[in-house]
């Protein structure tokens, strides 16, 4: 089986200095693959590179056997590939459904255009937009939030928003920097079942994540990443009995 996602040899450099040494690992269709590691061992710059915020300064990621060497930011949407981010990216002077729909940009400009002057068309295709917005936001439970502006939403809704906002372009692989960080145990939770019922559509997903009992719960398989460089790879038991991952990170 050809994986979804394929990352080989994969390093980056800022200055003289290497965040990212030669890692390789693959998520495949439908995985939960969990990236972890200590503050500064790389896993941010790994996300960047996936999603095409950086380019690598080596090795090559394939997206479904195609290499994404040449591909531009924004077309990564359109291919399947969306993000959230470490810190909040939330246009606090919009509603959450105009936050939401943000999202699909990308992935419909070109069929809006393609609808040139028939007006009744391009009606009817925003007001699809509007209804995969409103779906998603029923889904991550900020139903009663529609028409709220951001600004005036909790940090852990905003969260919640902004999965809203990568799920609507329908992703193959969705990509999670800290997801949880900010929320407390019950949001967690609740956050760990939604990414299991994204899970069972069919998208996969490559979070990074400081919290164990998320990871523990919803990985199939953990990659841990310490300065730079890959330590361990394996299922969750596996990471925490590794002695290696216990010395630089468990145990620290
Ligand atoms: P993590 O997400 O695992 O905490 P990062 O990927 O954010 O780690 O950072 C890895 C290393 O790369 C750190 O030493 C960090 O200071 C450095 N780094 C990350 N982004 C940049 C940047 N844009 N410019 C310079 N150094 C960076
Ligand atoms: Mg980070």
């Amino acid at each position: 089986m050809t994986a979804l996602l394929e990352v080989q040899d994969l390093s980056r450099d800022f200055g003289g200095v290497r965040a990212v040494n030669q890692v390789d690992f693959q998520v495949q269709q439908g995985e939960i693959v969990a990236l972890i590691g200590p503050n500064g061992a790389g896993k941010s710059t790994v996300l960047n590179m996936v999603s095409g915020v950086i380019p690598p300064s080596g090795g090559e990621i394939r997206f479904d056997t195609r290499p994404m060497t040449r591909v531009q930011g924004f077309e990564y949407a359109g291919l399947g590939i969306t993000r959230t981010f470490q810190n909040l990216q939330t246009f606090d002077d919009m509603t959450v459904l105009e936050n939401v729909m943000v999202g699909m940009h990308t992935k419909t400009r070109s069929s809006l255009f393609a609808c040139g002057m028939n007006l009744g068309s391009a009606r009817n295709e925003e007001r699809k937009m509007v209804e995969r917005a409103q779906d998603w936001l029923e889904r991550v439970g900020l139903a009663e939030e529609l028409s709220s502006l951001a600004g005036s939403l909790p940090y852990g809704k905003l969260r919640l928003m902004e999965i809203a906002r990568a799920m609507v372009a329908d992703p193959r692989l969705l990509l999670l920097d800290e997801p949880a960080a900010g929320l407390n145990h019950t949001e967690t939770a609740e956050m760990s079942q939604m990414f299991q019922d994204i899970r069972k559509k069919g998208t996969a997903i490559l979070l990074v994540e400081h919290d164990m009992d998320m990871i523990m719960t919803i990985a199939d398989r953990i990659v841990v990443l310490d300065q730079g460089t890959k330590i361990a790879e394996g299922t969750p038991r596996e990471i925490q009995e590794n002695p290696r991952v216990i010395a630089a990170y468990l145990g620290g």
